[in-house]
């Protein structure tokens, strides 16, 4: 317990807040899936907040803001705790602020959906399917992690394929922010100023409302189509990449995950590669006579309740970050590289990639839009033995021409996948003036000060 804390001060002004001090339930909800990483494993292991406050209200966010302020106590929000990155384990103590408590979807209009930000993202889609609407896209983690979670972690997802990344205009609408000060107050972000709090790991502002967009729903249906050839698994995923086609979901792996999908095993065997995708109705005539034109064998198409009552998990399942969990499943020694290629696609660089590493890394691609034009990332499993190699694999695929995001790193700066500039910094400065958000996860320097004890002046 960091005992320069006055904690019977800071627990009389919660009142009657929901407070959790048993260790067992602190440790839990001071973890996330950081352990996806090796390196993040060994730093982050036995880092833990000191209590778990549990509010039910943005009233109830703001005294525990209040509190935090006056007593100085750093505060690390809690979604779901499914981040990747250490996002929302807590480096020098303080408290969990679990927001799982605010699940209230406030407003349901055409084409918007204006939700508490605790909500989990599988309740909250289910909820505007009533209305005939769906959310633009959710991590492959849907039934675990909050919308505020998503926004404040994530990027991106199943969904993205078709309308883009969660930092494309239009698709987060606003955002309802309490501050980290004595008195705090509510920001409301909107159009570009969204980016200030978006992806910025809790360390400015507590989000405690979201307004997103919503599009007509789809009854998508689930497939999975094989070859003989990976670079066939990509041109027909380029195929698909066309404005008429209904398309939620692109994912491709190697022939060399089969072997961790076991349920799958009638649908996806050892010797081909697989497309994983969800299509509309009315594009399934044009997938159906796609596939055989880039050499592709469907082999199973499925909508929700089908794959339920045989037992199979979803096309989204099996993609995104959850391909590299179905690894991690059977063995904990892989872990992932976060990549995006260069446009266009050139298959000589997988090529070179499964020459020079063999059986050291599997190929697995997503597609995803951004800014409206078709990207093509990677989630390439690698088999984990020293960090120094891990390092130099990332740093093949940057000679091939690719940029690698950092998911061995818990900071925002040198994760890479959002730049920490003045803009961010004068937020931060207005939100958090005591800097007490998630202390440490800024930039490396910040981490390494405070993981020092020292005062981070940066
Ligand atoms: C198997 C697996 C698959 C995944 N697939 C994807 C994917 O497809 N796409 C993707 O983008 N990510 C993916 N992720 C990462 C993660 O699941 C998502 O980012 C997810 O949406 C995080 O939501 P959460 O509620 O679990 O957030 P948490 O892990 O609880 O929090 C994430 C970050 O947001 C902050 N935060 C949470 N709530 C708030 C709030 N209300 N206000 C301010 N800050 C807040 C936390 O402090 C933390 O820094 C995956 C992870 C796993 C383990």
């Amino acid at each position: 317990m960091n005992r320069d804390i006055n904690w019977p001060g800071f627990r009389a002004d919660l009142g009657d807040i929901e407070i959790i001090d048993s260790p067992q339930t602190v440790r839990l909800k001071s973890r996330d899936y950081f352990w996806y990483s090796p390196i993040l494993n060994q730093q982050l292991k036995k880092c833990w907040a000191d209590l778990v406050v549990v509010p039910k209200s943005e009233a109830e966010v703001i005294t525990i803001a209040a509190a935090c302020a006056k007593w100085r106590v750093p505060l690390t929000i809690r979604g779901g705790g499914t981040g990747n990155y250490g996002q929302a384990v807590p480096l020098v103590g303080g408290i969990i602020v679990d927001m799982t408590r605010l699940t209230e979807v406030h407003e349901i209009g055409h084409g918007f959906v204006r939700v508490a930000a605790g909500a989990l993202i599988e309740a909250l889609d289910n909820e505007v399917h009533k209305t005939g609407q769906e959310l633009l896209m959710w991590p492959s983690t849907r039934s675990q992690a909050t919308i505020g979670g998503f926004i404040s972690g994530g990027s991106g997802g199943i969904g993205s394929v078709r309308h883009g990344v969660l930092r494309d205009e239009g698709n987060v609408r606003a955002l309802r922010i309490v501050t980290v000060e004595e008195a705090p107050r509510i920001i409301t972000l909107k159009g570009a100023d969204i980016q200030k709090a978006h992806h910025a790991y809790g360390t400015n502002g507590i989000i405690t409302e979201l307004e997103l967009a919503l599009r007509p729903s789809v009854d998508w249906q689930h497939a999975i189509v094989l070859f003989d050839e990976y670079a066939d698994t990509i041109r027909f995923g380029q195929a698909l990449c066309r404005d008429e086609f209904d398309i939620y979901l692109i994912s491709t792996v190697d022939r060399r995950f089969s072997q961790f999908y076991r349920a799958l095993a009638d649908y996806f065997p050892p010797d081909k590669h697989a497309v994983f995708a969800m299509i509309g109705p009315k594009t399934i005539d044009a997938f159906k006579s796609l596939a055989p034109e880039f050499g592709g064998t469907l082999s199973l198409l499925m909508a929700d309740a089908e794959l339920q009552a045989a037992n199979l998990p979803p096309s989204y399942e099996c993609a995104w970050n959850h391909t590299t969990l179905q690894a991690l499943k059977s063995d904990r020694s892989w872990t992932y590289l976060q990549v995006a290629y260069p446009q266009p696609y050139q298959p000589a660089i997988d090529r070179v990639i499964m020459e020079e590493f063999g059986d050291e890394v599997l190929l697995h691609h997503e597609f995803a839009r951004e800014r409206g034009d078709y990207q093509i990332f990677a989630l390439p499993l690698v088999k984990f033995t020293t960090r120094d190699r891990l390092y130099e694999i990332s740093a093949r695929f940057e000679a091939l021409g690719c940029g690698v995001f950092d998911a061995h790193v818990c900071t925002i700066a040198e994760g890479g996948m959002k730049v920490v500039d003045a803009v961010q910094v004068a937020f931060k400065a207005e939100a958090d003036p005591h800097n007490l958000m998630n202390p440490g996860k800024t930039c490396q320097a910040e981490a390494d000060a405070v993981l020092a004890g020292k005062e981070w002046v940066g």
